[in-house]
């Protein structure tokens, strides 16, 4: 049986050594802050954007919400932007995702100032990332790299299989397990004998949005298994892109869904915001 790997408490203690980071800033005479913008009535983006302005709270940074309704036009998004690029209260933007259909997505996350980027999605951070310089990185798979360190596991020589390569998390995720030395493969919906290919990972993370879709007979004995899909079941229930039953089986550890990644993705905000300040007021 596996060793379920705790998010929720990893997100805790990380958060803990970030709020300690943040006092010292404090200390140094600022604070670090956060604009979450969000557009329309979504009501889970309401959700995700309450919970990051309250994290941010609890870690001692200062937040701004702007609420904007959903007839907003790119041109008024892209003129808040503007603003608050110049705002030295602000280190870091995050425009909640997704916008409304009549906002081109790209336009508007290009025009984040990439310092301010703290989603780490700005084509300059996507580039440092593939460079291996970056500034951040992006907050679900730095998330798992978090979960996978805190946990002892070493990326090495491994084969890291990535099922997933939206810009979001699979390809990122690649490029971190990459830089950590591991060996990588990307799969995705055209790979052909998925099963083959997540069976040879010593590492598998799975970013799909398909429920229960890697079962135990997909999987390799003493896999470490990272779920990042976050699916709803028709009875409302949170459950991930692995069964965990049949999987935690035979992996050698694992996470859940809920309380595996999806508590790292908030921290890693944090994180980035952190290191946005610390860029903005280096001596
Ligand atoms: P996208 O829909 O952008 O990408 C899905 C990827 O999965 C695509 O690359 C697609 O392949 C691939 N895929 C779909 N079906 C299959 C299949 N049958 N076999 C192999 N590959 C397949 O999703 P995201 O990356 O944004 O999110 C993935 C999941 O992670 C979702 O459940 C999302 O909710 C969750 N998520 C969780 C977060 C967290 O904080 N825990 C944060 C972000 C996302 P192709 O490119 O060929 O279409």
């Amino acid at each position: 049986m596996a060793v379920i790997i705790d998010g929720k408490k990893i997100a805790q203690e990380t958060r803990a050594e970030i709020a300690a980071q943040v006092a010292e800033q404090k200390n140094q005479g600022f604070t670090p802050g956060l604009a979450v913008i969000i557009v329309g009535e979504n009501p889970a983006s309401q959700v995700y954007v309450r919970n990051k302005h309250k994290a941010c709270g609890e870690a001692g940074m200062y937040s701004e919400v702007i609420a904007l309704p959903e007839a907003t036009t790119e041109e008024e998004l892209l003129s808040v932007i503007a603003r608050l690029n110049d705002d030295t209260k602000i280190d870091g933007i995050l425009v909640q995702l997704p916008l409304p259909k009549h906002i081109n997505e790209t336009q508007v996350l290009n025009a984040i100032r990439p310092d301010k980027d703290v989603d780490a999605f700005h084509p300059v951070n996507t580039g440092k990332i593939m460079i291996g310089n970056p500034d951040f990185l992006p907050c679900t798979p730095a998330g798992v790299m978090v979960m996978l360190k805190k946990s002892g596991i070493d990326v090495t020589g491994k084969h890291c299989v990535v099922v997933g390569r939206s810009n979001i998390v699979g390809k990122p995720m690649a490029m971190l397990l990459l830089a950590a030395n591991g060996t990588v493969t990307v799969c995705h919906s055209k790979t052909q004998n998925l099963a083959e290919v997540t069976r040879s990972a010593d590492i598998l993370v799975v970013a799909i949005g398909r429920a229960d879709f890697i079962t135990g007979d997909m999987i390799k004995e003493g896999a470490v298994v990272i779920d990042v899909g976050m699916n709803r079941r028709a009875d409302g229930k949170l459950t991930g892109d692995v069964e965990f039953a049949s999987c935690a089986e035979k992996a050698s550890y694992i996470t859940p869904v809920p309380g595996g990644v999806g508590p790292m993705t908030i921290t890693m905000l944090l994180q980035n915001t952190l290191t946005a300040a610390a860029l903005h007021h280096k001596q």
